[in-house]
């Protein structure tokens, strides 16, 4: 099987996770959401839970270090020795910077970078309506905020950062999500 690694950008809101899954059903690739991994270990209570509780509920970012040693182990499991679509990973140059490293270290290159595009009142509007739905802690008005000032801050150079390696791909994430997926099928139909 040829390998399909890709790497979900876009602001807060954008439809990451929705379309992530999307596509690692598709392709049986494991969908690597750091977000999740993080709330998964808040509600185990785990001592990494325990360390990161009060910075996600914040809104902010938790450390490279810790996200990137994460990673890290999560990438050495069986299941995503054949591709993966990681979500909400990598979030800062230094995390980037430490992705293609370890994917240097496997001889296992990035292979695609899709940035989904949407306007922040959009965005906006399906994070609040996920809080309903998911009771999210992080979905409130006041962190949401927080949150896309970190993601501009934080986050956004990285389109820049992919685009100079030429791996970077925008689709416009205003229609509805099966047209979403539709193009992003396509944009992966010629990586492969
Ligand atoms: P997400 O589900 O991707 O929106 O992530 C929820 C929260 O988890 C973020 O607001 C951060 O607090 C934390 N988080 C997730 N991924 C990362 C990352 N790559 N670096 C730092 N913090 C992260």
């Amino acid at each position: 099987m040829s390998e399909l690694s890709i790497v979900m950008l876009g602001a807060p809101g954008a439809g990451k996770g929705t379309q992530a899954v999307r596509i690692a059903e598709t392709h049986g690739i494991p969908h690597i959401s750091t977000g999740e991994m993080l709330r998964a270990a808040i509600a185990a209570g785990s001592e990494l839970g325990q360390k990161v509780k009060g910075i996600v509920e914040s809104g902010a970012l938790v450390s490279d270090e810790l996200i990137v040693e994460v990673i890290r182990e999560r990438l050495s499991q069986p299941d995503a020795q054949n591709g993966f679509v990681l979500d909400g990973f990598p979030r800062t140059i230094v995390q980037a910077e430490a992705l293609d490293a370890l994917l240097a270290e496997l001889e296992r290159p990035l292979q695609i970078v899709l940035e989904l595009e949407l306007a922040e009142e959009t965005a906006v509007k399906r994070m609040l309506g996920r809080a309903l739905d998911e009771g999210r802690a992080d979905d409130t008005p006041e962190v949401i905020k927080n949150r896309f000032a970190v993601y501009r801050r934080e986050t956004e150079p990285l389109s820049n950062y992919y685009r100079n390696t030429g791996i970077l791909v925008a689709v416009d994430s205003s229609p509805g999500m099966d047209e979403v997926f539709a193009e992003i099928e396509r944009v992966l139909d010629g990586v492969k």
